[in-house]
């Protein structure tokens, strides 16, 4: 990325060439944790999508006619390439969306790990053969969609880009990627390694906001589009593909994930579970985020001190500085939204028990800084308790019998993840067949883990992604009958 007097100027990557948008408008970045511009982006616009598609389309058929294991290859040397520079990405990361810098490593690690599971899953893409009559030959293939949008959220610009885009890419598609406003610069970092690595044309990065994601939604060839984001844009997301064509459009959306500790779990994990899954390190901005600990009466003052030990514990900082267990919220517009969540929640009669305001001291004048914040006696009538703060806010709150838990999991309109703690099998089986959630852990949280598919019941979304099921999800059957001549 060229730097303009200390400013990092991005480029969009559309048929292997680092251009502007055509519009000639830009889109400011700046660090949230001093509000300093550190660059700027294209906005793209309409044309800037369709030319992105002309690219797409030109590269597609090349890019299926490879071999798997051509494929596969040139996703294992993407994956090479991004380590060589994954030291660069997670400090561009870390100043562009706020987030620790030790997770934005952790999340580059990833993001290959990832690509190199897709690499490796490309030959489970097969199709069946169906024993329909004896005479003839029944089966399936699976073929590409042609041309997949994907668009993306700040909280994990590199990670979401990167990884999401091995699974798109390998059944044979090409993509047009455009990560989020806010967070946009690791992104044309991305785009300059796939410049190295992949055909032109295959991936194309377009930059933009809310409109440039909508001319990609309503863009007619494209068919097939993968969002992350709240779960409000997604409904957005679905009427406007509905308004131009039948498309498949996959939503990974919000949640307000509970955390259920059961008198028998083990008390000190549970505790320190509490906190991890809250995902601090990026400011609770994690659909994942276990941001309602359901406690029973029994173990609640037990468990509440540890917790808000650990809270009082973290060190806000630079998210530069490996010491720093969180920095700050990603933007202004999260910024407000968390205050505006915590004057809610004390209006609605929760008590704050730890946080609730921006940090004192030096290094916190200017930024977006929220401290680690815990309410507790809420309960579920409250607006804290159904929806989706997206920031450092843990709600707590008691049970008495396991069925009102249970009632109290599922009183939300999300149903992403959930964290149940209890030794005991058949309660585990049990809140695990009850609890409506896509992804769940017992006596564990917010670690995904390698293949298994991650996605959201109710308005948490709909597919699934990370595993194999995100990969056949980019690919349409087409049943061949072949009958005896
Ligand atoms: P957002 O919905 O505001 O924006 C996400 C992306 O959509 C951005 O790139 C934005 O420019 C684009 N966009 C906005 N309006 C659009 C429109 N009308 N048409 C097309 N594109 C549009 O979300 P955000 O604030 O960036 O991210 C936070 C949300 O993402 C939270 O709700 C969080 O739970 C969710 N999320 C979900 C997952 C998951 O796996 N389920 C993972 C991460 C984040």
């Amino acid at each position: 990325m060229a730097k303009d007097e200390n400013l990092i100027v991005g480029r969009m990557l559309i048929g292997g060439e680092f251009v502007e948008s055509e519009g000639g408008g830009w889109i400011d970045t700046i660090n949230p944790a001093n509000e300093r511009l550190i660059g700027r982006v294209p906005d793209g616009n309409a044309a800037d999508v369709a030319r992105a598609v002309e690219a797409a389309s030109r590269a597609q058929k090349d890019w299926a006619a490879l071999d798997m294991a051509g494929r596969a290859d040139l996703l294992n040397r993407l994956g090479d390439a991004i380590m060589e520079r994954a030291g660069e990405i997670a400090e561009l990361e870390a100043i562009d969306t706020g987030n620790t810098i030790g997770k934005m490593q952790a999340d580059v690690e990833k993001s290959v790990e990832r690509i190199r599971l897709a690499a490796g899953l490309g030959l489970e893409l097969k199709g069946e053969t169906i024993p329909s009559t004896s005479s003839g030959l029944h089966f399936t293939l699976r073929t590409p969609y042609g041309i997949v949008g994907r668009i993306i959220p700040f909280n994990h610009p590199f990670g979401f880009a990167a990884s999401r885009l091995a699974s798109a890419i390998i059944p044979g598609n090409a993509i047009i990627i455009k990560p989020c406003e806010t967070s946009p610069l690791s992104a044309c970092v991305l785009g300059e390694i796939v410049n190295e690595i992949l055909p032109p044309g295959v991936v194309n990065i377009v930059t933009g906001g809310a409109a440039t994601g909508e001319a990609i939604v309503r863009h007619p060839k494209i068919k097939r589009i993968a969002f992350i984001g709240h779960s409000g844009t997604g409904m957005k997301i679905q009427r406007t593909a509905a308004e131009v064509a039948v498309k498949h459009v996959t939503l990974e959306l919000g949640g307000k994930n509970p955390m259920i500790i059961c008198p028998d779990a083990d008390l000190e994990a549970a505790s320190a579970a509490a906190v991890r899954g809250m995902n601090f390190a990026w400011q609770g901005q994690s659909c994942g985020s276990t941001s309602r600990l359901l406690l029973h009466e029994s173990v609640y003052d037990t468990v509440l001190p540890k917790v808000l030990d650990r809270i009082g514990r973290m060190k806000a900082g630079d998210p530069l500085d490996p010491a720093s267990s969180m920095g700050p919220m990603n933007s202004k517009m999260q910024y407000d939204k968390t205050m505006e969540y915590i004057e809610i929640a004390k209006q609605d009669g929760a008590t704050l028990a730890a946080g609730g305001k921006r940090p004192e001291g030096a290094g916190f004048e200017n930024g977006f800084w929220v401290e680690p914040t815990v309410f507790t006696d809420v309960t579920m009538d409250m607006r804290i308790a159904q929806e989706e703060v997206f920031g450092p806010v843990l709600s707590v709150l008691k049970w008495k019998e396991i069925d009102e838990a249970i009632e109290m999991a599922n009183a939300v309109d999300y149903g992403l993840t959930a964290s149940l703690w209890t030794k005991d099998l058949g309660l585990a089986l049990r809140l695990v067949r009850e609890i409506e959630a896509g992804y769940i852990w017992v006596n564990g949280c917010g670690t995904h883990y390698r293949n298994v598919p991650h996605g959201g019941f109710k308005n948490s979304g709909t597919g699934r992604e990370e595993g194999i099921d995100e990969l056949l999800s980019y690919t349409e059957v087409k049943a061949v009958n072949i009958l005896a001549g």
